[in-house]
């Protein structure tokens, strides 16, 4: 499952950081996917459940937040929010498009610890 590699990456983040900080227990982690990355929020909880047991971050409450498409348009200069993934733009049907978000974003947005 690609999501348990990705969850691993971001738990050895996770424990560098909370060791950077001295922290003793992580109780909250937001995190930040692209929509077009296709990672299943419902998956990214599975894996974490699984993954974070007996670490720091065990029973830290979770918060995946995914992160729209936002495109540039070059022929109508606008910036577009897609609910789905269109190769051309809704507004003048252009497809001079440049993806300014939501692509290949995975990141760790916010950590909480004790
Ligand atoms: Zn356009």
């Amino acid at each position: 499952m690609h999501e348990m590699g990705i969850v691993q990456s971001i738990l050895e983040i996770v424990e560098q950081q909370a060791k950077l900080h001295e922290a003793e227990k992580v109780v909250g982690i937001k995190l930040e996917f692209g929509a077009l990355t296709g990672v299943m929020p419902a998956s990214i909880d599975f894996a974490f459940e699984v993954l974070s047991k007996g670490g720091i971050a065990e029973g830290a409450g979770l918060n995946i937040v995914i992160v729209p498409i936002k495109v540039f348009c070059f022929d109508c200069s606008k910036e577009i929010v897609l609910e789905h993934y269109q190769p051309t733009c809704p507004i003048c049907d252009s497809a001079a498009l440049k993806i300014l978000e939501g692509r290949d974003e995975m990141r760790i947005a916010e950590l909480v610890v004790e």
